[in-house]
């Protein structure tokens, strides 16, 4: 299927293709388990400020509908594209196989700076968007999130969209939601969380303690941010770079997290313009000396150019993507071994939690954080585990035992259900 092109699809059918052969998996059904299922592009037309009407393009690919409903989120990005989001949904299906989610992969988005747009055109686009989707999602067919460039409120605004025209409200149709509307507690900083607990089990078995270790965080939103706080507050990691797409500051003795997250408070969230004496170069950062380093922006930072210079002990990928096949192989490589913690585990924290919301929702029952908490850490305890048991079964690195472990899932489901008609 050619429709799926470009750099990031090309890399999720590469890391699809190193499991399929780990597997043995027949080239005939390779494409059944890769390709997504359902793939909608929609023109987004937007009244803007200036009196003119833009058109944006917004995505939605489903990847497969075999183990329940699709679930992913939205992304908006000024230069998304359909072979972007359809990898996203292809991560997230093996994601949602490994940590034993009854859903199939799902994301979506608009190509759009959300930077760019004022409040009242932010929520025109959030809610065409949803508006175009209406005949593809649902709560059994396909739960949006937030996800780059998407927020809570984003959120309420895809809810309210999906409900007035249903005529009552739908909780259901998205999680990410703030709690006053069906949301849940504990999901705001679920994927942080997440990643912390995950990192405090990868030190435990590299037999590291968390107060002598360091930390390098790239990316400061939902994930970033809540990432670096827990990673300090809770553990006592010692934070010593920090960067997002505006800066990058770092500082051997530490990063004082509380005047850096109410700098970026007071100027839209961003980092730059926190400090010029602890500023890096954002390239830089990545390849200085750390206990644990944590992407958590964007697809493709860790690349063959950079893989060889690491210099961490753990590898926690709490963005999608951000490590390249041909990194992995460098890092593979290495005698020094880096403890790699893959992306569909390591930020399936956000998943679990999008799950515990959507079942509350349709319960309408509701849980209290301590809940939410330890169900979220009783999940990635096992998920951890398996994949650990798993590497060392297989004698394989913790990527390729992960995508195995929810391959291999999405695959019996398949089987079992059998090719209609
Ligand atoms: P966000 O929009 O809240 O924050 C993104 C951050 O990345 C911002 O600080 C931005 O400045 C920074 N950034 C963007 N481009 C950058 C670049 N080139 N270099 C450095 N920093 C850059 O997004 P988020 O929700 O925190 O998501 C971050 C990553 O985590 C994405 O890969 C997303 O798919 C993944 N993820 C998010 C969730 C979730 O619950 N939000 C769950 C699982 C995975």
């Amino acid at each position: 299927m050619d429709i799926y092109s470009g750099p990031v699809f090309d890399m999720a059918r590469q890391q699809f293709g190193i499991v399929a052969d780990h597997l043995a998996i027949p080239d005939n059904e390779r494409g059944r388990l890769l390709y997504p299922k359902r793939a909608v592009a929609v023109a987004i037309p937007v009244n803007m400020d200036d009196g003119r009407t833009r058109i944006f393009t917004g995505y939605r690919v489903q990847h497969h509908l075999t183990l329940g409903p699709t679930k992913g989120g939205t992304r908006f990005a000024p230069r998304l594209e359909l072979g972007e989001v359809a990898a996203l949904a292809v991560w997230m299906s093996w994601k949602c196989a490994l940590v034993g989610l009854p859903y199939g992969g799902a994301k979506g988005g608009v190509a759009c700076d959300p930077r760019a747009l004022s409040k009242r055109e932010l929520e025109a686009v959030s809610r065409r968007y949803m508006q175009e989707m209406i005949p593809f999602v649902g709560p059994h067919t396909d739960i949006m999130a937030p996800d780059m460039g998407t927020n809570e409120q984003v959120m309420a605004w895809f809810m309210d969209t999906y409900s007035m025209f249903q005529g009552h409200a739908v909780a259901e149709i998205v999680t990410g939601k703030p709690v006053a509307v069906g949301g849940t507690v504990g999901r705001r900083e679920a994927t942080g969380r997440g990643i912390a607990y995950l990192v405090a089990r990868a030190l435990e078995t590299v037999g590291l303690k968390s107060v002598e270790a360091t930390a390098i965080v790239q990316g400061f939103g939902n994930v970033g941010s809540v990432a670096a706080a827990t990673l300090a507050r809770r553990m006592g990691v010692k934070v010593i770079g920090l960067a997002d797409h505006t800066a990058a500051y770092y500082d051997p003795n530490g990063l004082p997290l509380d005047a850096i997250a109410a700098h970026a408070g007071a100027y839209g969230g961003v980092l730059a313009g926190w400090s010029k004496e602890a500023s890096i170069d954002a390239n830089t950062l990545l390849t200085q000396p750390c206990t644990v380093l944590v992407p958590a922006a964007v697809e493709q930072v860790i690349t063959e150019k950079n893989a060889g210079q690491l210099k961490c002990r753990i590898l926690a990928e709490g963005a999608n993507g951000p490590t390249t096949p041909g990194a992995d192989a460098i890092l593979n490589r290495r005698q020094d071994e880096i403890f790699v913690i893959p992306d569909i585990l390591c930020n399936s924290g956000g998943v679990i939690v999008s799950y515990f919301e959507w079942v509350q929702d349709l319960q309408q029952l509701f849980w209290t954080e301590t809940e939410v908490n330890h169900r979220l850490e009783q999940i990635l305890e096992t998920a951890f585990r398996q994949v650990a048991r798993r590497g060392r079964n297989d004698g394989v690195p913790n990527r390729i035992a992960a995508m195995a472990l929810g391959v291999e899932k999405v695959r019996a489901g398949k089987q079992l259900r059998g090719l209609f008609p």
